[in-house]
């Protein structure tokens, strides 16, 4: 049976999930809004809708489920829009914002005593990059798909949404509101909080100490990508799951505190269990090989200062889908530059990694 999908904000989650649902069902009729801005331009020329508006509240009554996939402070008065509608009988109403209790709260009183049902939903993967320009059908493959269902969820409606979102290749798993905020507090929320800190901090510095920014090297970048994030978004994020944010600052201010002691201390023993534990947690977790947010392959080439040497190798790894390529020039005397090249699963790494060792001299390393 066709369905009429109204998908509000096509940017990044809301394209990829656009994508994704044409993919798996292709005569599903698929609506979507967008500001006048450059993504409705973008969403109409990679056909990801039939068809498209700018205002919100004109095609809301015609679908049998919404997908609301703005900013969180705007998907909230997107429900409160809602809730003044006359909508389908039975319509199903998902979101994807990062954080999910507040949403989930107001939703319940929105849809109370009316054949609404709403589910919260994230699906745990992204980039720093915005916009209908980065939306990537593959996007969510492999990376967990939440669902914060409640004593008012209908199972059908589920049970509807894993069906649609079949496409995105996500695993589904179903979370309480609170506990996934609590969660992606300290893995994603306060991470942000860190990269953004470390670069200001750095930036300041830069400002007296002119090396600062040509000794920047990988794990300087690994620590800070994230603070090119939106800044819209993350505002959004950190305003809606305060509490939570402000317990994992609070955490994190004692144990710069314990490790400054230690250094003060000289505490050697201390120290080396300090980076000993960190190291060993990093590796049962294998943070590497899990398909959460933002988690992508990295392969760095060492590469020689020479004309269309970046061609030579996009030229071999034709047909290999990258997420990324960052050029970075290296701090090196003999003036080599690195190339990052960044790709969505273990199997592409690895057969770009076989491709230019076969093909190049080159160094390289995987992190
Ligand atoms: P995006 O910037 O790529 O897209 C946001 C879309 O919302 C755009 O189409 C924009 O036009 C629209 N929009 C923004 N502000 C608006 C407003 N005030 N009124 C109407 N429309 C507005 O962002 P995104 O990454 O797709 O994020 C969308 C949602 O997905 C957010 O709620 C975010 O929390 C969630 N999310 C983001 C990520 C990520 O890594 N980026 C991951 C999972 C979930």
């Amino acid at each position: 049976m066709s369905k009429t999908i109204y998908i509000a904000g096509l940017g990044l989650i809301g394209g990829s999930l656009a994508l994704a649902i044409r993919k798996a069902h292709p005569t599903y009729r698929i609506l979507g809004y967008n500001r006048p801005e450059k993504s409705q331009q973008i969403a109409r020329e990679r056909g990801m809708v039939n068809d498209l508006t700018d205002d919100f509240a004109s095609f809301a009554p015609l679908a049998d489920i919404i997908i609301l996939a703005v900013p969180i402070k705007q998907t909230i008065l997107f429900l409160k829009e809602l809730a003044q509608l006359d909508l389908k009988k039975g319509v199903i109403i998902t979101d994807v914002g990062s954080t999910k209790q507040e949403i989930v709260a107001v939703a319940e009183v929105c849809f109370a005593n009316r054949e609404i049902d709403f589910i919260g939903g994230h699906p745990m993967a992204g980039s720093h990059k915005s916009g209908a320009i980065a939306a990537d059908v593959s996007l969510f493959e492999n990376a967990y798909y939440i669902f914060t269902p409640t004593q008012f969820t209908q199972e059908r409606a589920l049970t509807s949404l894993k069906d649609l979102f079949k496409g995105t290749g996500a695993r589904y798993i179903e979370v309480a509101a609170d506990e996934h905020d609590r969660v992606t507090s300290q893995i994603s929320h306060f991470p942000h909080i860190l990269a953004t800190s470390l670069m200001l901090q750095t930036g300041d510095y830069a400002e007296s100490h002119e090396h600062t920014k040509y000794f920047t090297a990988g794990g300087f970048r690994d620590m800070t990508r994230i603070a090119e994030s939106e800044p819209d978004l993350w505002t959004s994020i950190l305003l809606s799951n305060s509490r939570a944010v402000l317990d994992r600052i609070e955490e994190f201010k004692e144990r710069l505190d314990e490790v400054a002691q230690l250094i003060f201390q000289k505490n050697e023993p201390a120290i080396w269990k300090f980076f000993n534990q960190g190291r060993a947690m990093r590796q049962a977790m294998e943070i590497h090989k899990k398909g959460g947010v933002d988690s992508f392959y990295d392969l760095f080439v060492e590469v020689p200062d020479e004309e269309d040497v970046v061609l030579k190798i996009l030229e071999l790894l034709r047909g290999i889908s990258l997420v990324n390529l960052h050029i970075n020039e290296e701090n090196r005397e003999d003036s080599h530059g690195v190339l990052q090249l960044t790709f969505k699963n273990a199997q592409d790494l690895a057969t770009a990694e076989v491709i230019i060792k076969n093909n190049t001299d080159y160094h390289i390393t995987i992190t």
